[in-house]
């Protein structure tokens, strides 16, 4: 636990939050600005501060639990669609340094767009490039 992280004392109940769900390793809450009715945050129960330092055996819970909240939500709230995403550090956004999963319920018109609205101009990327990228990540994983 981290003693100055807000996600942290909601997940320790010293401060009050709507929880949804509490796992082994995991737990959702309603975020507290909400997007949309129903907005959803899913975080790892320890202090994680980036998606690239979650546990191996807290990786499965958090997809799991973002599986079983997608619809969860949709029901509740009955909106037909849900924007699933994580800002992964500070510069995609990222404001609360503890890994977190925005499930965010989706209506017609609401005016909220896909998330390749989020970028403004698109690279212009060759054939080479892409292959370049391509393999650079293949080569990274290994
Ligand atoms: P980020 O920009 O880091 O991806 O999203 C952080 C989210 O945390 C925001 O949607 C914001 O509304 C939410 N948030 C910030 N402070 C609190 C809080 O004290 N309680 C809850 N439940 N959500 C919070
Ligand atoms: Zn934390």
């Amino acid at each position: 636990m981290s003693t100055d992280c807000i996600f942290c004392a909601i997940v320790a109940g010293d401060i009050p939050g709507r929880i949804v769900y509490e796992g082994e390793t995991i737990t959702a809450f309603l975020d507290a600005n909400p997007l949309a009715p129903g907005h959803v945050l899913v975080v790892p129960s320890d202090h994680t501060e980036r998606l690239n330092d979650l546990a191996n055996d807290t990786v499965s819970e958090f997809y799991e639990t973002v599986h079983d909240l997608v619809p969860a939500t949709e029901k509740a709230v009955d909106a037909p669609a849900t924007t699933v995403a994580v800002n992964n550090g500070d510069a995609a956004g990222q404001e609360v340094p503890h890994v977190h999963c925005h499930v965010v319920p989706r209506f017609a018109n609401d005016d909220g767009g896909p998330i390749h609205a989020v970028f403004g101009d698109r690279p212009d990327l060759s054939d080479a490039e892409l292959d370049d990228v391509a393999d650079n990540i293949r080569d990274a994983r290994s």
